[in-house]
């Protein structure tokens, strides 16, 4: 087998490689969108996640600080710094986190626990609103009285009875930055702290000014006035977005391919066979059978049925039931009706120039909507030999799906002279209805009503004939084989018949060549 050949039913048309390209590239592209959004929501909630572990941290140093400074220093508040002097240094040492504790009396910081006697007011650090800042309690500052460029968190416990008296604890800013620098560990990049309106940030830089951060997550705390804002390090950020977005883009991809494989590998059987019937009108592999139609009560053959035939040289005959439902679906069955439309004209004049004889032909609905179809039928009916003609022969089950366009198609063919055969009657439902609405002259019954001879069966077969009869139609039993079937047909006064039992379908020259077909006038006349 040449490759070719083997190929022959992937060789889909242009738009559909185009829209596979299509189906693919849409789906790789929305899966890349949503593994970006996915991974955009894992940064997000990273950073929500470090913002809050830092502000539990922060949380955790101040409440220690708050806890042993309560413990160990505010019971000195309010003393005389020559008296609580050297204790105040002893007990800041109790603290963690603590670089000094100092006293405060009258809103004034009056003894520290490193320099000794000062003289700082308390607004120093909190601003000139005292009462706020008793009520705030904690600021973040860029330097203290006595150490320039050393940020520091500082904390005023004021004593329960009197505000302006109370203790100020500073919290070395390196136990916050280290803090807040471990958010590095877990893909952060900036970690800012923000009290009120001053920040500082992981590596220490403070600033007195709101600052937003651009794309950060803030944490706020429950506790005290302060918040934390993290932005995920650009590197973190990039590696989740590339690991998803790679991943489900290409599981999007994936699946691109496999629904794009999934439709061709379910479309390659139907474009083989169809390729191949094109392929074999070209190579002239297609030739037509016929089979007479008898009238009943004398056996004389009144006309013929045309049957497509297909002899294909690797599969062999291929009968019409294994293909014809697939070609009718489609285009390909214009060149196959066309095929056989022209192919039984010709034998017909070829074989019987001079015989009044119809041959039948089997349509597809889709024949029916093409534009031109009607005409072309009747100029093949004019190059006929005088008194001979084409009947239509069109399946019922097809009939109704399209009423409207098969009614218009029936007006022309029959203006045109051409006769119209209900096929395969009784095997679908509404029969009635539609013997009442299409001009049909013929009514063919399905072989599944013939074969049953049984009282049931001639009952049936009678009401069928009754029903023809009452409509003008001449009714053709099809599948006859037996003398049995043959004689029910008479009695129930059905007028024509084909079948094995006169003969079975064979080629043109046997059928139409040897004088088998009689010169006839056509019961159809009646
Ligand atoms: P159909 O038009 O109802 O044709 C009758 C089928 O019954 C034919 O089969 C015929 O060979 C077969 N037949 C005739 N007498 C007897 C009998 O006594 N016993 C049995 N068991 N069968 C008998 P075929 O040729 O295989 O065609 C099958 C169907 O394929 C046809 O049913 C028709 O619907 C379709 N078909 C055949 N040729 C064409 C064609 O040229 N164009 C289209 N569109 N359809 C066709
Ligand atoms: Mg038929
Ligand atoms: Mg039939």
């Amino acid at each position: 087998m040449a490759w070719r050949d083997r190929f022959e039913g992937w060789s889909f048309s242009p738009v559909t490689w185009l829209v596979s390209l299509l189906v693919c590239a849409v789906t790789t592209a929305t899966a890349l969108w949503v593994g970006e959004q996915y991974a955009q929501q894992l940064v997000d909630r990273r950073e929500s996640m470090v913002a809050r572990d830092v502000v539990a941290a922060i949380e955790r140093i101040i409440a220690t600080v708050e806890r042993e400074g309560a413990r160990h220093v505010a019971p000195l508040a309010g003393k005389p710094c020559a008296e609580i002097g050297r204790p105040l240094r002893e007990r800041e040492s109790y603290i963690p986190y603590a670089r000094a504790a100092a006293m405060v009396a009258n809103d004034v910081i009056y003894c520290s626990s490193a320099r000794g006697e000062i003289k700082v007011p308390l607004s120093w650090y909190f601003g000139d609103n005292t009462a706020a800042a008793r009520h705030q309690r904690i600021v973040l500052v860029g330097r203290t009285p006595f150490r320039e460029q050393a940020p520091a968190l500082v904390l005023y416990l004021p004593s329960a009875s009197q505000p302006s008296q109370g203790a100020v604890f500073v919290i070395d800013s390196t136990y916050l930055v280290d803090t807040l620098a471990h958010g590095k560990e877990f893909g952060a990049g900036t970690i800012a702290l923000s009290v009120g309106e001053a920040m500082m940030d992981q590596d220490g830089t403070y600033r007195d000014a709101p600052t937003p951060i651009p794309l950060s997550t803030l944490a706020r705390s429950s506790a005290y006035p302060l918040a934390v804002a993290v932005v995920a390090s650009p590197a973190f950020s990039s590696e989740l977005m590339r690991r998803y977005g790679l991943f489900v883009g290409a599981i999007g991809l994936l699946l691109g391919l496999l629904a794009v494989a999934g439709f061709l590998i379910v479309a390659a059987p139907k474009r083989l066979l169809l390729q191949a019937v094109r392929q074999g009108l070209r190579r002239r592999e297609f030739h037509l059978a016929y089979q007479p139609i008898v009238a009943v009560r004398t056996r004389e053959t009144i006309g013929v049925e045309a049957f497509l035939r297909w002899r294909h040289p690797r599969w062999g005959m291929i009968p019409p039931a294994s293909f014809i439902e697939t070609v009718e679906s489609t285009a390909v069955i214009d060149d196959i009706t066309r095929f056989v439309l022209h192919q039984a004209v010709n034998d017909m004049n070829r074989y019987c120039p001079t015989r009044a004889l119809h041959v039948a032909v089997n349509v597809a609905p889709l024949n029916l909507r093409r534009k031109g179809f009607a005409a072309e039928l009747a100029a093949l009916q004019a190059s006929m030999p005088a008194g001979s003609g084409l009947v239509v022969e069109i399946t019922e089950r097809h009939l109704l799906a399209d009423h409207g366009a098969a009614m218009e198609a029936f007006d022309r063919l029959h203006h045109a002279g051409i006769r119209l055969a209900v096929d395969d009657f009784g095997t679908r439902n509404n029969n009635l209805d539609m013997i009442r609405n299409f001009p049909f002259d013929y009514l063919k019954i399905d072989r599944q009503f013939t074969q049953d001879v049984s009282p049931d069966g001639r009952a049936l077969l009678r009401s069928i004939v009754a029903m023809a009869h009452h409509f003008r139609l001449v009714v053709i039993a099809e599948g006859i084989e037996s003398e049995a079937q043959h004689a029910l047909l008479a009695e129930v006064g059905v007028d024509c018949a084909q079948g094995y039992l006169y003969r079975r379908p064979a080629s043109a020259r046997e059928i139409l060549g040897d004088g088998e077909v009689q010169e006839t006038e056509a019961v159809v006349a009646a």
